[in-house]
């Protein structure tokens, strides 16, 4: 589609068994510093995840040489073109879990894990009545875009996730259950927990969405929105076919699926706004936030404090004329 530009990004992961990884994670950030890699890889015990950006030359050889190591020779790439590099730096860092669920008997999805649905099966299932989707990802990446219907799981972190099926069990119970992450490498253990929970019929979207937007026959579709990315893209496109907007404006709920973080460098928040929200309310999610000493848009605006307080002024007026 997009041949001709320069950089990919690479997204993948494997679980399986990686000795030494404190000695691997050093040698392999050599490695992919040599090659002029830039992303972020996570190594453990249990495998490797990572997104990287570089050349389609670095990106090649990154991928050659990575399978001919017997322990990653299948592993898959998803790959994007892209115009630019997607990360700033190269960090590989060695933690204990690849994602992090912190459960009291860590399982192997080697060993369990929900049936493998390719994207067609994926969709199907999706339209069968005795179904349930649920969303392993976080609370932002779902107001971004998810498939439609799909339950939200009012979580911050996937940690959080296996607490919060426990209390809303009825609404799984004799059902069969779709789990879906954006590359899959959540679900592998989202679905095999779901498994030795002892819910019976569990299945996971192979390759994640972003495996599933890029299916030619499927398109996307059932995919409402956007799909958040851990990359300086932040978000991607999945469907094809017919593309909806679920995002809503932090400040007026209209329809928007522009991230921006909280200039506030101690909050940070991600949150959703148009460029015109952005000016007004100073990226900042709120009052507390917008005079914080250091807020980067004050900052970078060169604001006095005489203005400063005169477009806080004009916001609590515009707020008693709206009746917000
Ligand atoms: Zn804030």
């Amino acid at each position: 589609m997009t041949a001709n530009k320069p950089y990919r990004i690479l997204l993948y992961y494997k679980y399986v068994p990686i000795n030494n990884p404190e000695e691997f994670t050093s040698e392999h950030l050599a490695f992919c510093k040599e090659i002029g890699l830039k992303g972020r890889i996570l190594v453990a015990a249990e495998g490797i995840n990572g997104t990287v950006s570089g050349t389609v030359e670095q990106t090649d050889q990154y991928m050659k040489i990575m399978k001919e190591d017997a322990r990653f020779a299948d592993m898959v790439f998803k790959i994007d073109d892209s115009a630019t590099h997607a990360f700033k730096k190269m960090h590989v860092r060695h933690r204990d879990e690849l994602v992090t669920l912190r459960l009291e008997d860590d399982l192997d999805p080697t060993e369990v894990t929900g049936k493998y649905l390719e994207p067609k099966q994926f969709f199907q299932a999706m339209n069968d009545p005795e179904t349930v989707v649920i969303d392993a990802r976080n609370d932002y990446e779902y107001d971004l875009g998810h498939f439609r219907g799909a339950i939200r799981p009012d979580i911050k972190a996937f940690r959080e996730l296996p607490d919060w099926v426990k209390e809303n069990k009825d609404m799984f119970e004799g059902k069969k259950i779709l789990t879906y992450c954006t590359g899959g490498i959540r679900c592998e253990k989202f679905s095999g927990w779901l498994v030795k929970e002892g819910f019976e019929d569990v299945a996971q979207l192979h390759g994640g969405i972003v495996t599933y937007g890029k299916d030619p026959e499927v398109q996307g579709q059932l995919w409402d929105g956007q799909c958040y990315v851990f990359d300086e893209r932040i978000s991607v496109e999945v469907n094809r076919k017919d593309h909806v907007i679920v995002g809503k404006d932090y400040f007026t709920g209209e329809p928007c699926e522009r991230y921006v973080n909280c200039a506030n460098p101690e909050c940070n928040k991600q949150i959703l706004c148009s460029e015109e929200n952005e000016e007004k309310y100073l990226r900042s999610c709120t009052h507390e936030c917008r005079v914080h000493p250091r807020n980067r848009y004050v900052i970078e605006h060169h604001l006095t404090e005489a203005e400063l307080l005169e477009r806080l002024q004009k916001m609590d007026e515009d707020v008693l004329e709206n009746h917000y």
